[in-house]
């Protein structure tokens, strides 16, 4: 299994980090062992400021071949979850032209919420979803913004290696980061199904 992450997916996004709009999909990646529910896990750095990332994620349902074409045929369902990230160290990386991985990958950096199966959605490619942190608003996403749809993530990511069940795509995360911190709640919903999952840090 992989976790897959995009970056500057929406143009809005990209903006406000001052980031140019990709002419390709922006991948990195997490490790699966950073991996933790909403509720409740162990997250690193206890005493640090985070940026939240409130992001759709994509679950495939069975596998794409290498160089395949691909899309929402593969997935099996969606969720809510936070890319969570050391935004400081991140833009000391970049800065000195480095690797991300270790503002983005950590135990806990990738929080997921249940996974709702696709059939749910009415139009997978309108999907609406908010975040709230500590009772305000902080985000809300709707997947028309998106740079890059579905479908032709799935293409590209294929083309670099094949997809297996189970992998996730953090698909990227619409404008209004903000700061996390332990010990903040927080709520993602998706809009049009009226489901909320709740969530600590
Ligand atoms: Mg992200």
């Amino acid at each position: 299994m992989s976790i897959y992450c995009i970056g500057r997916n929406y143009a809005e996004h990209a903006a406000e980090l001052g980031n140019p709009v990709p002419a390709e999909p922006v991948v990195f990646l997490k490790s699966t062992a950073a991996l933790r529910p909403l509720a409740g896990g162990i997250t690193a750095f206890p005493g640090e400021t985070f940026h939240h990332e409130a992001e759709l994620v994509v679950r495939l349902g069975r596998s794409v071949p290498f160089g395949a074409e691909a899309g929402w045929e593969a997935v099996d369902a969606l969720a809510l979850g936070i890319d969570l990230t050391r935004r400081e160290v991140q833009a000391r990386l970049k800065e000195k032209g480095l690797p991300w991985t270790t503002a983005k990958s950590f135990a806990g950096s990738a929080l997921v919420g249940d996974f709702v199966p696709l059939a749910r959605f009415e139009d997978p490619e309108h999907i609406e979803f908010g975040l709230s942190v500590n009772g305000e608003p902080r985000q809300h996403g709707d997947t028309r913004a998106m740079l890059f749809r579905v479908p032709a993530l799935l293409a590209y990511l294929a083309s670099l290696h094949p997809l297996a069940p189970g992998d996730l795509i953090y698909t990227g995360t619409p404008k209004g980061v903000g700061p996390l911190q332990h010990g903040d709640s927080f709520q993602l919903e998706f809009t049009q199904l009226g489901m909320v999952f709740t969530g600590r840090l």
